[in-house]
């Protein structure tokens, strides 16, 4: 396995801004840039720019991707951590918060569960600003939990929001 061409699907957030010029969308498009070195980009979202939730005046930015590795999900979770640490140590270490967050939503090989990786990632099928994105990159990837492709899940929620 490890040598074979791996798919994941990942999700990109950022809400701190790490300087007036790395703005959330920037710090989105340098960890694109970034993981790129090590996987191959097949498919990036448009960014959202959404505003907060609660009195915080900071925009947040989402996006998803498309990427093949032969990284196993152990290292491909490492190698995004690092990069998560790279874009966004100078100045929020020391809280333990970061300005860019990458999860693996999905990968080719289903499912992983181990004390610090799992995929499918729990709360993905009912969030908006990681279904959105998804949407634009791998939509008819199926959910290995429910069978669900991306597609339905968006539009499954979409709809309890109107109902809600
Ligand atoms: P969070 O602060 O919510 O981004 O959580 C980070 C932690 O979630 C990391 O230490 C990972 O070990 C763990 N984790 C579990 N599953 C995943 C996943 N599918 N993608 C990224 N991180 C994960």
């Amino acid at each position: 396995m490890a040598e074979s061409p791996q798919l994941y699907a990942l999700a990109l957030g950022s809400n701190r801004p790490l300087s007036a010029r790395l703005t959330p969308k920037r710090l989105l498009h340098a960890a694109t840039t970034l993981i790129g070195k090590q996987a191959r980009v097949l498919a990036a979202s448009p960014i959202l720019s959404t505003p907060p939730l609660g009195p915080s005046a900071r925009r947040f930015a989402n996006g998803a991707l498309l990427v093949e590795s032969t990284l196993p999900p152990p290292a491909m979770l490492a190698f995004l951590q690092s990069i998560e640490n790279e874009l966004g140590r100078r100045r929020y270490r020391r809280w333990g918060a970061r300005s860019v967050d990458i999860d693996i939503i999905l990968w080719s090989g289903g499912r992983w569960a181990s004390r610090t990786l799992t995929i499918p990632h729990a709360a993905w099928r009912v969030r908006g600003f990681v279904l959105t994105p998804l949407l634009a990159v791998a939509p008819n990837w199926r959910d290995p939990r429910t069978g669900l492709s991306v597609r339905h899940l968006h539009a499954r929620l979409q709809k309890a929001a109107r109902q809600g």
